[in-house]
């Protein structure tokens, strides 16, 4: 079948064809606030390298971000850091669940890859560089408000005061990662961050306009701000392709072929290079904790656009 140029048409086609999923998966429930949300909604927006958008369903319906936020961090933490990074955090999927604390103490506190929970706290040490806690929330919520050219990108202080509730898993990850000298800043105040940065509340239209920068060697082409490097962009991209689905990466490049990063709010970000960036959400997971209508929304439109890297 010849790939479908209108992008207002697969929108429209994906949407249709997901409404039959509506509701599969399980919402994330380890997250009292997230437990709440409605599963039957779907949202996809795709922002073009030239600017043109194509959204539908619930593409305007903010929603919790959570790990996609990893990806953002990630180019904040290898703009400061740049080689150095590579010392602390490896680059190589996991193969195990994203809060796993087994591999981490194996591998002597040198977390697998920056997008499992660990690797994502080192990260996030590394963009508070030592500093404020609260300087590094505004530093993040500032980064992906101008990427978003939006100024209505928000933190949602219940999602974050609920994961600090609930987030002994995490917190466990960073003693550990503690213990192994492997963060510069108190255990209590990377959490804090950390936490913040996954309560961001974005609609799929914001995120794919934020992540427009991965898909034209780093360079944001609406507003003309160099993100970061070519070399860096390629390096994120890739990472997102091998780790940006835990332990189901590969199922994800197996069926979509894009770089994608998700999340437990359901959302999923995917970067055609050259072309555009794509966001996708539905709150219901599969058993990796990857949005299970997002994923099949990915792979149709990777279908009918032949966006595929491969
Ligand atoms: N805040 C979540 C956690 O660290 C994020 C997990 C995710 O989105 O995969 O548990």
């Amino acid at each position: 079948m010849p790939a479908i140029e209108d992008l207002d048409e697969v929108v429209r086609i994906v949407a249709h064809e997901m409404s039959a999923h509506l509701g599969e998966g399980r919402v994330a429930d380890y997250i009292p606030a997230l437990a709440r949300v409605d599963p039957r909604q779907f949202g996809i927006s795709i922002v073009t390298t030239d600017g043109r958008v194509a959204s539908a369903g619930d593409a305007k319906t903010p929603f919790s971000v959570q790990s996609v936020s990893k990806v953002f961090t990630l180019a904040l933490a290898i703009n400061r850091l740049d080689e150095a990074l590579w010392n602390r955090v490896g680059r190589e999927p996991s193969g195990s669940r994203f809060n796993s604390i087994v591999q981490l103490e194996q591998e002597k506190g040198i977390p697998r890859n920056p997008f499992i929970n660990a690797g994502a706290l080192v990260v996030t040490d590394a963009v508070i560089a030592g500093g404020k806690p609260s300087e590094a929330i505004t530093d993040i919520a500032g980064f992906m408000r101008r990427l978003a050219m939006d100024e209505d990108v928000s933190i949602d202080p219940e999602v974050a005061a609920s994961e600090a509730d609930t987030g002994f898993r995490n917190a466990s990850l960073a003693y550990f990662l503690r213990s192994f000298d492997n963060l510069q800043s108190p255990v209590e105040e990377v959490l804090e961050v950390y936490f913040n940065q996954c309560a961001l509340r974005m609609t799929c239209r914001q995120l794919a306009r934020a992540g427009l920068f991965l898909a034209q060697d780093g360079l944001d082409p609406l507003n003309q701000i160099q993100v970061t490097s070519p070399q860096r962009t390629r390096r994120i991209n890739a990472i997102m392709m091998t780790c940006g689905h835990y332990d189901a990466s590969g199922d994800f490049a197996f069926k979509v072929g894009l770089p994608g990063k998700s999340g437990v709010g359901g959302g999923i970000l995917a970067i055609a290079p050259r072309r555009a960036s794509i966001a996708v959400w539905s709150p219901g997971l599969c058993e990796a904790g990857n949005s299970l209508v997002g994923a099949m929304a990915l792979q149709r439109l990777a279908a009918l656009t032949g966006w595929s890297v491969f």
